[in-house]
């Protein structure tokens, strides 16, 4: 928990969200400015700053994050042929929020490229 993260406060209720789904260690809602026509945030609900702040402890964390896109991605219609998983790390990746997230994104042709 990080007194100024806009996510821990998502995760401890006193910032609202539309909740998609609940895991032990992770926590799924709606991007409040979507990119897609499905656009979801799957968060640790550890405070980890980013990728670079990872530790080997937490593989289990990670598991789960993948776990959960991977029910996810069969269990949404809109996400059953294709869909994405970004990650980005530091502000010139586009890094807003400094509690890492996986951004899961479908239900149109994804461009390759990603910007
Ligand atoms: P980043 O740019 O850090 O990779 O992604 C942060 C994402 O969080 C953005 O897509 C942004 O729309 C989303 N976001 C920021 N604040 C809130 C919020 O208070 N509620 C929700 N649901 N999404 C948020
Ligand atoms: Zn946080």
């Amino acid at each position: 928990m990080s007194d100024n993260c806009v996510f821990c406060k998502i995760i401890n209720g006193s910032i609202p969200s539309e909740k998609v789904h609940e895991t032990t260690n992770v926590l799924v809602f709606k991007d409040i400015n979507p990119v897609a026509p499905v656009h979801l945030l799957l968060i640790p609900k550890k405070h980890i700053k980013s990728v670079n702040e990872l530790q080997h402890s937490d593989g289990n964390i990670i598991s789960e994050l993948f776990e959960v896109a991977s029910e996810l991605g069969k269990s949404i219609p809109e996400l059953q042929n294709n869909h994405r998983i970004i990650v980005s790390t530091g502000p010139d990746a586009g890094q807003v929020v400094e509690h890492m997230h996986f951004h899961l994104i479908g239900g149109r042709k994804l461009v390759w490229p990603p910007g």
